[in-house]
């Protein structure tokens, strides 16, 4: 499979976050958000870490309060005493102006503020309030991510949009209208921004909606409407399955219609489950589609009839694992080993074809086979592997073909 350039992306400006870009033709990036109280530094700062390093390529924390903001800088100190050089965006609701006002080092500390523009005050307030955040971003160089999400859409202008829709002859659907008003409340959000002073290549936008179809149609709305950066989410995508399927659903039409430099997948944790499970998806959801690559990928077949034992699901999670947990590794020697496809197949039906379509394919026996696994490498038959360690043996297969092509 190529990767990265493999399908057209829309014309959008780069934004600096941080180290990173987003837009302007780079690498579609992968971003997360925190769930610890941003006031106990240690706790984010751990977390921020964490998310960082299994992959997020900027990390949202919530600043809600003074007692957050107050430790934004302690948060950034954490990190870098760690040498972890994660953007971080702060993430501002009805009173980041006075929260970057009031806490100067705070604004100094993050490299984006995401600002909602359905949160930031009423008439007048609103005007002034996210002017001042503006200000701010000016001053500082920071990137602005105007956020608004349809949860908290700015009800003056959906009431102004509804009632000229019902005055004309043939009224548009309300759904349509409410499209409308959420593109609408970002562009005029963003040119405000623009005409208080803040560059076109500082501005990210969004408008999450928790529904696939809504999503999809404001995002081709807004993409055909600006060039500026764009990140996409679907928001409140839900637990477990759901949420995957959901956001994997709506992002992957848009990327696939060259839509969205930034992406976020807003998984629920399963209670106790791993904040890091929402990055996994968004780089999987990439990767799968060609669009980057993070790590090795292993196909593996669902079984069936034919596969009456579980060794070749336990082989399949332990190759998983395996390429997981040796990723660090191989990335500080091995540069490029994470386009490396790997086939885990259950019996003879699939499994020469497809272990031949990866770099490395094993194909076990299936029921009443005899006991022996063909391994293809490079699209040929390599070796035979037999005995009761199978895993331990196909790991060191891997393990040369990494060196030997990487190294
Ligand atoms: S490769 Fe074999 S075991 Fe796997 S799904 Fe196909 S027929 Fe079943």
């Amino acid at each position: 499979m190529s990767f990265s350039a493999a399908l057209p992306r829309r014309k959008s400006h780069a934004v600096k976050v941080g180290r990173s870009v987003m837009g302007g033709g780079h690498p579609v990036l992968v971003q997360s958000m925190t769930n610890t109280d941003t006031a106990d530094a240690e706790a984010t700062a751990a977390q921020v870490a964490e998310l960082f390093l299994a992959g997020s390529e900027s990390v949202r924390i919530t600043v809600d309060r003074a007692e957050a903001a107050a430790q934004v800088p302690r948060i950034r100190e954490l990190l870098d005493k760690r040498g972890l050089i994660v953007p971080l965006t702060g993430d501002f609701h009805y009173n980041g102006h006075t929260l970057l006002k009031d806490y100067p080092d705070c604004a100094k500390a993050l490299d984006k503020y995401r600002i909602n523009p359905g949160n930031v005050g009423f008439g007048e307030k609103q005007d002034r309030n996210f002017a001042m955040m503006i200000e701010t971003a000016i001053a500082l160089q920071k990137a602005v991510r105007i956020g608004v999400n349809w949860g908290s859409l700015d009800q003056a202008l959906l009431t102004q949009l509804m009632d000229e829709n019902a005055k004309m002859s043939q009224p548009l659907p309300a759904r349509q209208v409410m499209h409308e008003a959420i593109v609408q409340s970002a562009l005029h959000s963003a040119a405000r921004a623009q005409a208080i002073g803040l560059a076109a290549n500082q501005i990210v936008l969004s408008a999450k909606c928790s529904e696939v179809q809504d999503l999809i149609a404001v995002y081709r709305l807004l993409a055909a409407r600006c060039e500026y950066a764009l990140h996409l989410g679907l928001t409140e995508a839900g637990m477990g399955s759901k949420g995957i399927v959901a956001s994997t659903a709506a992002m992957g039409v848009l990327l696939q219609e060259g839509i969205g430099d930034t992406i976020r997948v807003s998984l629920t944790p399963e209670p106790g489950g791993e904040r890091t499970r929402e990055v996994i998806v968004a780089q999987e959801i990439l990767q799968t589609m060609g669009l980057r690559a993070f790590t090795p990928m292993v196909i593996a077949c669902p079984g069936c009839g034919r596969t009456t034992s579980t060794v070749f699901q336990e082989l399949a999670r332990d190759i998983q694992d395996h390429v997981r947990a040796r990723q660090s590794e191989w990335r500080a020697k091995y540069p490029g080993f994470e386009t490396l496809t790997l086939a885990v197949m259950g019996c003879i039906v699939n499994g020469p074809g497809e272990s031949k379509h990866a770099d490395i394919g094993i194909s076990l026996p299936g029921t009443g086979e005899l006991p022996s696994a063909p391994i293809y490498m490079d699209g040929k038959k390599s070796t035979t592997l037999r005995g009761e360690n199978l895993a331990e043996q196909f790991k060191n297969i891997v393990e040369e073909y990494v060196v030997r092509r990487w190294g």
